[in-house]
């Protein structure tokens, strides 16, 4: 999203409600939407570009990212990069469109809409979408009609929201307003973004802790990011929370 999007440009939609949007190649405004982004990367979201571009998560992290930390909570936010060319694109972008579109972030796929998730008192996902409607965005005078489902089926996003909102008891557990101390902060970062650095830890013969992976989930972890980023949470939780 840019950062300089205003409240009245964002509507909550109803449940079902339908909505006419549509964006390919042929649209006026194509890629328009592809600079001067403040692009949050989850960590799914870096397992999936990383794979496409044949990197580490390390050395897709070195190259393509942007880590801050505010500096009340220390919470560590993943960016991806924009280049310096004068329009702040995206790293990815070209004159046909994402370089990397079959892995291209959820954020990106979810646009025009915006999904906010949270759990309920019985731990069960609740979830709503709002609309975005930025200026420079014509996809809305195409004729493609839709309800927020019918998009998120389509634009791949149910294992992209599946991975991030395992990561909900995570980042709403009651300490994480309280904030981590450097080191947590630290561990966060190496745990959930630096995938292959936690995986040979966790892979190693000599690994012992409070944690420890299934032998299914160890034999699959080896080759499946997926599988290490849900034990990587678990193991996270009881680090951080001792949970
Ligand atoms: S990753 Fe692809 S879709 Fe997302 S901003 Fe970059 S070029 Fe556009
Ligand atoms: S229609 Fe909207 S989402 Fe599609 S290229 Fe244009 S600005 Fe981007």
């Amino acid at each position: 999203m840019r950062e300089d999007i205003h409240p009245d440009q964002v509507r909550r939609l109803a449940p079902k409600e339908i909505f006419q949007f549509n964006c390919h190649l042929g649209v006026p405004c194509f890629n328009e939407c592809c600079q001067d982004l403040e692009l949050a990367l989850t960590p799914y979201d870096v397992i999936r570009l990383s794979k496409n571009l044949s990197l580490s998560a390390n050395d897709f992290l070195n190259n393509y990212c942007l880590i801050e930390q505010d500096d009340e909570k220390n919470i560590p936010q993943v960016y991806l990069g924009m280049i310096d060319d004068g329009r702040a694109s995206c790293p990815f972008v070209t004159p046909d469109g994402c370089q990397v579109y079959a892995d291209r972030p959820g954020a990106c796929r979810t646009y025009p809409l915006g999904r906010a998730a949270f759990k309920t008192q019985y731990n069960a996902i609740n979830d709503f979408h709002v609309l975005l409607s930025e200026p420079h965005c014509q996809g809305f005078s195409e004729q493609k009609s839709q309800d927020a489902e019918q998009w998120i089926t389509t634009q791949g996003l149910p294992e992209y929201n599946a991975a991030n909102d395992a990561l909900l008891d995570l980042l709403y557990h009651p300490q994480m307003k309280v904030g981590l101390s450097p080191a947590q902060a630290d561990v966060f970062l190496q745990t959930l973004y630096r995938q292959d650095e936690f995986r040979n830890l966790v892979m190693a013969k000599d690994f012992r802790s409070h944690t420890m992976p299934t032998p299914d989930e160890l034999s699959t972890m080896a080759m499946d990011n997926t599988t290490l980023l849900n034990f990587a949470i678990r193991w996270l939780r009881h680090e951080l929370f001792n949970e």
